[in-house]
């Protein structure tokens, strides 16, 4: 883990000393913020993304939680939201305009997928494709933002993120990456030539499936465009205690990504060991030139993973999970518990796959449990 990240997560621009020596900042659960006189008023209401002066706006734990956020990912600068939905929302709504394309790469986040499907009514056309398709054959002339999951969040596919920010530069495309299923820890997409980062707070930075939040991470002048529209107009702000939450994750997320890396590559080595496993998605059992990718970008491997089991019917997936008696069923990842969960449905549509979020458990109970799963399949 790098040095720099943990100092970020731990001590970095916390050095106001107006606190009592409070090692926990304060929270500033206030909507305004008032002033000596006209003239300060009026020249902070000039740079409001750097003000302080309404919490719709901005507030001092957000803007502690956006600094190490922006430094984290190497960035200039970070916006935080009330969620990732919010954050990525506030980007699209910002950035696109009547008669633009939008080009998906990899399985898109479903909320996602369905905002670009409003965005239809408004003249926003989009389509997807994967990381290893041809890229600059699914350009438009319309094309305006490559929207890219790597790793995804269902199949964690990959994609060449050098090669996509290289063809988009020269044909003036913007380029966003939803990192979080990596963390800012083990991917930087940035220093891969992307221009926005967005991330769910809600999942590992969060970490305690305690709080929903997002942010979006660019250059100064990209960030001004989506506090100036998307943040201000759309309204989606982070709450001042939920930042409180956030920067709480913060502290341990070298800690707790640690941990769920390694009881993930137990499970990624067990799963690929049974029989009635036929597919385990990881990055880290990435071949060829996915493997070439995952070995530039990811420092990393996190503990979101699925498989597909031999036969796998919507009753059999059930029969694998109801047996679970550690893991949890439900949404979302990044807290300390493992949850199971599949995006298949009764009536056989969806995809036939289990998705495995993995906690920070002692290992032999989570590789119990699901030895427990496996043999429900067999009675
Ligand atoms: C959860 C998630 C989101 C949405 O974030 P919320 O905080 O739930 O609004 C976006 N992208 C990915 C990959 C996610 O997992």
């Amino acid at each position: 883990m790098d040095s720099q990240d943990r100092y970020i997560c731990h001590h970095a621009f916390e050095e106001d000393a107006g606190h009592h020596g409070a090692v926990t900042p304060p929270v500033y659960q206030t909507s305004i913020f008032t002033f000596p006189d006209l003239e300060t008023f009026s020249r902070a209401q000039l740079k409001e993304r750097e003000h302080y002066i309404y919490s719709r706006g901005l507030n001092p734990g957000i803007k502690l939680v956006e600094h190490k956020l922006a430094a984290l990912e190497r960035g200039e600068a970070c916006k935080a939201f009330a969620s990732g939905m919010g954050a990525i929302a506030a980007t699209l709504f910002s950035l696109l305009r009547q008669g633009d394309h939008v080009l998906r790469i990899n399985q898109t986040y479903g909320p996602t997928v369905e905002l670009l499907d409003q965005l239809g009514a408004y003249g926003i056309a989009h389509d997807g494709i994967r990381g290893d398709d041809d890229i600059e054959a699914a350009l438009r002339p319309t094309t305006r933002l490559i929207y890219v999951e790597s790793p995804s969040s269902m199949l964690m596919e990959l994609a060449d993120l050098d090669a996509i920010a290289r063809l988009a530069s020269t044909r003036n495309i913007i380029t966003v990456i939803d990192n979080t299923w990596a963390t800012p820890l083990f991917q930087k997409p940035l220093q891969h030539g992307f221009d926005l980062v967005i991330h769910s707070l809600s999942k590992y930075i969060g970490g305690h499936s305690d709080v929903v939040g997002g942010a979006v991470i660019g250059s100064s002048e990209m960030v001004d465009r989506l506090f100036a529209v998307g943040h201000q107009l759309l309204g989606a702000a982070l709450a001042p205690q939920n930042a409180a939450l956030v920067l709480r994750g913060l502290r341990t997320l070298p800690l707790r990504m640690a941990e769920h890396q390694r009881n993930a590559l137990h499970v990624v080595r067990f799963l690929a060991a049974q029989p009635q496993v036929l597919e385990v998605h990881h990055p880290s059992l990435a071949s060829g030139q996915v493997a070439n990718w995952a070995e530039k970008q990811l420092s990393g491997h996190t503990g979101l993973l699925s498989f597909r089991i031999q036969q796998p019917t919507y009753s059999r997936i059930a029969r694998f999970i109801d047996a679970l008696q550690l893991f949890r069923i439900g949404v979302s990842w990044g807290g300390y518990e493992s949850l199971a969960v599949s995006p298949m449905r009764p009536d056989g549509s969806g995809q036939p796959l289990i998705r495995l979020a993995i906690g920070l458990e002692d290992i032999d109970d989570i590789l119990a449990d699901l030895a427990r799963g496996l043999n429900a399949l067999d009675h």
